[in-house]
């Protein structure tokens, strides 16, 4: 070191006393804090730079962080960086963004780099994948020439497949000939086929912004306009694409991906229920000539490590995923759209609790870049931003093509009672002859898995119950058994009851989406009916055709719970019947009301998106009910705005924070002892308040106790520091587990 620069720093200035430093290394690991590692001098180690480092007697994969190192650990004692892995380094804005949603969500920093460390194995060199294609010899010998030896017919089937199509893998070319995988290898060893080394598995198609879209209609095109500017200029800002169902989002928000291809950047379309999407993969693939990258937990792990290591490298343009996408590496991410915003699946509820939408605000406002929102009934938090000038917004007020809104009616369960043991209403069920006579479609919404929500004993009343929560167990006729939806217990139907010994006396009560199907098979048994939800559906591939085969016509009545509500265009469905329209107003949740209409609402939309006018039958005791009557009046803002009163009042969402603390222990009394330590030691401050603890609604889920606190404070008021300092205060029995949760939407 030259010595004027030591008198520069003067005594302060710390002499590197071996030629090796230190590093700060986050691990993709449940740990609050990077560790410290050495690096010998010459190899600079820049943050985000991906490394492989000894972790106990393991080598781990983790990313070189920002900050300062830690110096308690002496530096003889440091362990050493074992390798520098190969892919490009995870950009500040990522790493920033980590930070910021570990330091949000009270998570550990290193389960939040988890989740965009997802697929390890993409950080190891990609293998190289061989196919076999014609060589020169085998051309002449498919061709007859020369003195080649006449080919075997299973050998000239091989040598036609490759001259009719792109080289394969061996296996896949025995298949493609039908042949064993000898006969490949016997051609290889004669020189007939010759190996090339393929990238086939790693290359990812470009979708071309190029491409001509469909004709805009002028409100369409000017919103569309507005996006594309926004992303062609750059730089963070939120729009509310505010538009009626089948108003045309979908067109619009892709004229903003086509400006962010134009731009060479990548963008990121989040999407709720990813796997039925196969419509929107199609609309995408019509528009831009290539499919999108897909991101979701169906994909299988080469999927995911090609889709990694494509996002990671820029080649993946466009990224159309679930919730966990919006932590992938993306080298230059130039727009996040983020489609029914207002959608609960947005809200991830374990490992690390994270609001999907919420954060991918801040991962653009970290990356400068745009975020559009789109949804036909937005959340009150995403409307009151809007109010306050935070947000701007886009409205389509009106249905492409000139296709009507659905006529929404309510029915009175309390006149129009359905006959004993059944459920349809006599109007609803003339509306459904009448749609199946003019040859249209219906769809009857339920939100109950199932055949029935409870199951009880006919001779004594008991009612059949999950061993491990409080919850009822569900019958599943289809499967044969009883299931718990909360924690996945399954068993067969008993034989007696396990409280009276009544020899099989069950009876159902109420229905579900099964018991719904055995109704209309009994009262329409021409009509071709299907049941869509989750559990009668085997993977995203069944719910892909089965989503198409409404489609085409080739069903007359769709019974769904909310996975039907979503997105679906079916041209001939007509009529919606929702069975029980007052299933999601019970209880004390405080967005019950909000969540209701805006499923309905959804639901009703899918009915008359062509030519041919919709009908909406709502089922309900309460008509005159707020969420009932701004569903028929078709008065959203209305109802939003007396939501926004009644919220406001209360200080609650979007006008106060919330948390929710819940602890848990394998017995009552533990989960009482952990609450009252709690309870003892809460936080006393202006402008916070700690209600509970209380049994949570869900007191025993998966065989532990829990009891819930829930903090509410003023907006100004951050939570977080005051939860943290909390959490340091009280000890925890080992067997005892605390869950928080930041901006809660679920209570149970
Ligand atoms: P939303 O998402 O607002 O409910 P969609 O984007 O699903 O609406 O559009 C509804 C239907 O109308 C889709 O089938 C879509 O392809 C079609 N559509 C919308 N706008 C246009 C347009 N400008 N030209 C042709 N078809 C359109
Ligand atoms: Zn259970």
């Amino acid at each position: 070191m030259p010595p004027c620069h030591a008198t520069l720093a003067g005594a302060q200035l710390r002499l590197p006393s071996a030629p090796a430093a230190r590093c700060a290394v986050l691990l993709p690991l449940p740990l609050d804090r990077p560790y410290d590692y050495r690096v010998t001098a010459d190899a600079r180690l820049t943050p985000g730079t991906f490394v492989a480092v000894p972790l106990g007697r393991r080598i781990v994969p983790g990313v070189v962080w920002d900050g300062a190192d830690d110096e308690a650990v002496p530096e003889e004692r440091l362990k050493a960086v074992e390798q520098i892995l190969d892919a490009p380094p995870l950009r500040p804005e990522l790493r920033r963004f980590i930070d910021w949603v570990a330091r949000y969500t009270m998570a550990p920093s290193g389960a939040v780099l988890r989740m965009a460390m997802s697929v390890p194995d993409a950080l190891r060199p990609p293998r190289r994948v061989y196919a076999c294609a014609l060589s020169e010899s085998g051309e002449a010998a498919l061709r007859g020439d020369g003195d080649a030896k006449p080919l075997t017919p299973a050998r000239q089937r091989v040598l036609a497949e490759l001259a009719d199509g792109p080289p394969r893998a061996p296996a896949d070319l025995a298949r493609a000939a039908g042949c064993g995988a000898g006969v490949v290898r016997g051609l290889l060893d004669l020189g007939l086929l010759r190996l090339v080394e393929t990238p086939a598995l790693s290359v990812v198609p470009e979708p071309d912004w190029r491409r001509p879209g469909p004709a805009l209609a002028p409100d369409q095109a000017a919103a569309a306009h507005d996006l594309a500017g926004k992303v062609l200029t750059g730089g963070f800002g939120v729009t509310l694409l505010d538009g009626v169902t089948g108003s045309g989002k979908t067109q619009v928000y892709f004229a903003a991906i086509a400006a962010a291809l134009e731009r060479q950047r990548q963008a990121l379309v989040l999407l709720p229920e990813i796997a039925l999407g196969a419509q929107f993969l199609s609309r995408f693939a019509e528009r831009f000539g290539a499919p999108p990258v897909l991101w979701h937990s169906d994909l299988t792990h080469a999927e995911r490590r090609i889709g990694w290591r494509a996002v990671v490298e820029g080649r993946a343009r466009v990224v159309v995923g679930a919730r966990s996408a919006l932590f992938l590496p993306f080298a230059d991410l130039g727009l996040v759209v983020v489609d029914e915003e207002h959608d609960l699946s947005y809200k991830q509820e374990d490992g690390v609790v994270y609001h999907a939408r919420d954060m991918a605000i801040v991962r653009a406002r970290l990356a400068g870049i745009p975020v559009v929102l789109a949804s036909a009934t937005p959340s009150l938090e995403t409307i009151v931003n809007v109010e306050t000038g935070r947000y701007r917004r886009l409205s389509l007020p009106s249905r492409h093509a000139g296709a009507l809104l659905p006529k929404i009616e309510a029915l009175d369960l309390r006149r129009a009672q359905p006959e004993r043991q059944r459920f349809l209403a006599p109007p609803l069920v003339a509306a459904l002859a009448e749609t199946l006579r003019a040859g249209e479609q219906a769809l009857l919404f339920l939100n109950r898995r199932g055949y029935a929500p409870l199951t009880l004993c006919r001779a004594c009343g008991h009612r059949l119950q999950c061993p491990n929560c409080t919850a009822w167990l569900i019958e599943h006729r289809f499967l044969g058994r009883l299931q718990c939806h909360h924690c996945g217990h399954a068993e067969g139907l008993p034989r007696y009851c396990p409280s009276c010994a009544a020899p099989g006396a069950f009876a159902a009560c109420g229905p579900g989406v099964e018991r719904l199907a055995e109704e209309v098979a009994l009262r329409f048994p021409e009509a071709r009916c299907a049941v869509m939800a989750s559990d009668t559906l085997n993977g995203p591939r069944a719910a892909a055709q089965l989503v198409e085969s409404v489609a085409s016509h080739e069903i007359d009545i769709l019974i769904g719970t909310q996975i039907v509500a979503k997105g679906h265009h079916f041209p001939m469905l007509t009529l919606v019947g929702v069975v029980d329209a007052d299933l999601g107003l019970a209880g004390g949740d405080l967005r019950a009301a909000e969540r209701t209409y805006q499923l309905l609402h959804q639901v009703a939309g899918r009915a008359g998106r062509a030519g041919r006018p919709g009908t909406v039958y709502l089922q309900t005791f309460l008509p005159e009910h707020p969420v009932i009557r701004a569903l028929v009046s078709g008065d959203r803002d209305r109802f939003l705005a007396e939501e926004a009163a009644a919220r406001r009042a209360y200080g609650m969402p979007p006008f106060g924070r919330l948390a929710a603390l819940i602890v848990s222990a394998p017995d009552a009394d533990g989960a009482d002892a952990v609450a009252a330590a709690f309870a003892r030691g809460a936080p006393q401050m202006p402008g916070l308040e700690v209600l509970g603890p209380a049994p949570a609604p869900l007191a025993v889920l998966r065989g532990r106790h829990r009891r819930r606190f829930l903090v509410k404070a003023r907006r100004d008021v951050a939570v977080q520091p005051v939860l943290r300092d909390w959490l340091r205060r009280i000890k925890i029995p080992a067997n005892a587990r605390v869950q928080v949760d930041i901006d809660p939407y679920s209570f149970l």
